[in-house]
């Protein structure tokens, strides 16, 4: 079989696959565009004006392909159609390419903002925050457990937003706390670069320990604030550092074959 069913999170380093997914998307959607059938003589212009050069003999060995993999079928003799499955396949590529993207535009951020630059502020934020959620049980307020609360319920999905840990440090009732925090937390470039990592490692939804971290202020429990905070941060981290260890270059003297 020469279509990869599902192409895979590593399809981006420009092997066969990735070019031939490419044109693959082009076509599908060329075709999903069009409200008419199309032949490979219109469909290798319109590609060409889409910036995929490629003689028609390949764009028509292309579409046969398609035929035989269901994704297109031939609807009168001017051309083709897609299928049902020829959308479902155009969805999933789309998808993939938005998740390359992200992983492009990650890339970009990443030479203004480092991942280790990323972990300092974060083991120091584990240091931190375990503290804050200690003074945060014994001074919280009604006030505190419900802006919190607010921030839970707003901000979801987005992920990991610093409104939330900001308000926790100010929920400690110490001010030095709660503006090492603050300036920990804020930063765009960097605050971006942290959400789309966790976004590439599938660890953004993680609001489930921001609930246990209120939960456990609500009713007094330090070492269960501690606890959720803790694991919290710690997966965090761990996401980021497998990050970096996927798609960054080795440190030096490294080199893991
Ligand atoms: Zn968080």
């Amino acid at each position: 079989m020469s279509y990869p069913s599902s192409p895979g999170p590593e399809g981006g380093q420009g092997g066969q696959n990735t070019s031939f997914t490419v044109a693959e998307r082009a076509v599908l959607e060329v075709l999903a565009m069009s409200d008419r059938p199309m032949g490979a003589a219109s469909m290798q212009e319109r590609l060409s004006d889409l910036g995929y050069q490629s003689s028609e003999a390949t764009v028509g060995r292309t579409l046969r392909a398609m035929d035989r993999k269901g994704f297109t079928t031939q609807s009168d003799n001017r051309g083709r159609v897609l299928t049902t499955k020829g959308h479902e396949r155009l969805r999933e590529l789309n998808q993939h390419k938005t998740r390359q993207d992200l992983e492009d535009q990650l890339r970009q951020l990443l030479r203004s903002s480092t991942v280790n630059d990323i972990l300092e502020i974060l083991s120091v934020r584990h240091v931190l925050e375990r503290y804050v959620c200690r003074e945060a049980v014994n001074r919280a307020s009604a006030q505190d457990i419900w802006q919190l609360r607010a921030a839970i319920r707003t901000r979801r999905p987005a992920g990991d937003m610093p409104g939330f840990h900001s308000l926790l440090a100010q929920a400690s009732g110490n001010q030095v706390l709660a503006t090492l925090v603050e300036l920990l937390t804020i930063g765009e470039v960097r605050h971006q670069t942290l959400r789309a990592i966790l976004t590439v490692q599938d660890s953004l939804d993680d609001m489930e320990f921001h609930e246990k971290v209120v939960d456990a202020i609500e009713r007094r429990d330090a070492d269960a604030a501690e606890k959720a905070l803790d694991i919290h941060l710690e997966r965090i981290i761990t996401a980021v550092r497998e990050f970096g260890r996927k798609n960054l270059m080795p440190g030096p003297g490294e080199h893991d074959g």
